[in-house]
């Protein structure tokens, strides 16, 4: 190592052991978040080279939101001082200093390929789930397929040394249910413990001693499913489920590890999800870090229920609830169609800091909320190739030539963020300019979907209305407030 970088090394030690002894002091606590948004505030908005100011904005209040809401539970002992350790030894290592003392995976594939890699996957290991949700895209069954333990081994060893991911994202099926050659995804995260894991989860399977594992490993995550209060999550998941997940939040704030939760609203909870009081109850309560809000997508079973999903008119309701809360009551939730500014427009198809989605088949595709895939991992593995490969089919391509269309290629003028899905909110171009031939459907549903005429008229003219109702919204609310001012 070179004498420089001897020095960021022991650099990158200061500003870790700096940062762990204020946080877990008052005082420096109040230092060290006060400057921590300042300095957050003036590289986003302040420094930000002609980005519209808004979204420049909107993307300061979610991290200064972030920050507050890990503090607050840091403070009140929701999340132990060890997992607040190596939080910070994780995000330290993988944002501030990587790629400082070594090229790091990222500047490689950059210098290869012309662009930089996503910035983490989405990895369904197994299909199998122990509850059964009307409407969930995974459609679960109990003996449902899952990927080998060395498949999928192979695949987060790809995403951290080719892909240069420091993060992870686990969904399902139920991931705590995951079982396969003697051994479950906690092998996985107790191996690559420079990442950090996200996991969705139902959360039923948490008691104590997996609470207690996953405070001693302190780089995973639960985001916990539920609809609202009991009588929404009840009827959605079955009897019983919302005072489990009570339970579940116990065991967790108990252990010190940080949760979320995660929402689908639909028809059905959109009442609830308008009030501020299931916020507050969620934040001040129940102890959570964040709220991820989905929203009923009319794929997998949900083609069948897809009078559940949100009228144009309740996502626009929800929207402004989401600003409400984020810049008001510095609550950090990210709306997955609402929050497009946060993340500069869609992030699926591998984009450059955005991620694509693998499934228990070992499909590969562009999204978790796209169900049709060219590639798939086996194939992969079989023709000598890794997962980065899939990066280059054409149908990812052409997902990345519309986003780049749309905005994320010239971001001082971008079309309306407010409605930034490539299949949901603009369904028709979805078919005719992005999906391939070659391209296959993930199940029977995606493939009914696909040739049915009557759900591209529903989804027409639910993108229709949305671009009536928001486009306003965007000009007024985004564009008219201009450019941060850095040429
Ligand atoms: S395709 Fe839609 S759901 Fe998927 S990342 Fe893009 S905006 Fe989000």
């Amino acid at each position: 190592m070179s004498e420089k970088h001897q020095t960021n090394k022991r650099k990158e030690q200061l500003i870790t052991t700096l940062i762990k002894t204020s946080v877990f002091l008052p005082i420096g606590r109040t230092v060290i978040l006060d400057y921590l948004e300042r300095i957050t505030f003036k590289s986003i908005v302040e420094n930000a080279r002609r980005r519209l100011k808004e979204v420049q904005k909107k993307k300061f209040y979610f991290i200064k939101a972030l920050l507050r809401c890990a503090f607050k539970n840091l403070e009140r002992g929701y999340i132990s001082k060890e997992v607040g350790k190596k939080i910070i030894d994780t995000l330290v290592r993988a944002h501030w200093t990587e790629g400082k003392y070594e090229i790091s995976a990222r500047e490689k594939f950059k210098n290869k390929y012309g662009f930089g890699p996503p910035s983490f996957l989405v990895l369904s290991p197994t299909q199998r789930c122990n509850l059964r949700c009307p409407g969930c895209y995974a459609a679960a069954k109990r003996n449902a397929p899952s990927l080998s333990f060395s498949i999928v081994e192979r695949i987060v060893k790809e995403a951290h040394d080719i892909l240069g991911n420091r993060f992870m994202v686990i969904s399902g099926g139920e991931p705590f249910m995951y079982e396969s050659e003697g051994k479950t995804l906690f092998d996985i995260w107790e191996k690559y413990n420079d990442m950090f894991f996200l996991v969705y989860t139902n959360g039923t399977l948490i008691n104590k001693e997996i609470a207690s594992k996953l405070a001693k490993l302190g780089n995973v995550t639960p985001a916990i499913s539920m609809e609202g209060f009991e009588e929404d999550t009840d009827k959605r998941r079955g009897k019983g489920i919302f005072k489990k997940i009570l339970e579940v939040a116990s065991n967790l704030r108990e252990a010190g590890v940080p949760f979320g939760a995660s929402l689908t609203a639909t028809r059905e909870n959109i009442n609830t999800l308008l009030k501020d009081e299931f916020y507050e109850f969620l934040f001040e309560k129940l102890g959570v870090t964040y709220i991820w809000l989905f929203q009923l997508m009319p794929i997998g079973r949900a083609r069948i229920v897809k009078e559940l999903m949100l009228t144009p008119e309740q996502r626009v309701a929800l929207f402004k609830k989401w600003v409400y809360l984020l810049e008001k009551k510095s609550y950090c939730i990210a709306d997955f169609w609402n929050s497009g500014v946060l993340s500069d427009g869609c992030i699926a198809y591998g984009r450059t800091g955005g991620y694509f989605y693998i499934d228990w088949n070992g499909n590969i595709m562009p999204c978790v909320f796209i169900p049709y895939y060219e590639d798939n991992v086996f194939q992969l593995y079989k023709e000598g190739k890794t997962i980065a490969d899939a990066l280059f089919s054409e149908f990812f391509k052409r997902g990345r030539k519309w986003q780049d269309e749309y905005g994320f290629a010239h971001q001082s003028n971008p079309n309306n963020w407010l409605m930034p899905c490539s299949i949901r909110d603009h369904y028709v171009n979805f078919k005719k300019n992005i999906l391939t031939k070659k391209a296959k459907p993930e199940d029977r549903d995606a493939s009914i979907a696909i040739k049915s005429k009557n759900f591209e008229k529903f989804l027409d003219a639910f993108d229709k209305k949305l671009a009536e109702l928001t486009d306003s919204i965007w000009k007024r609310e985004y564009l008219a407030k201009g450019l941060t001012s850095k040429n």
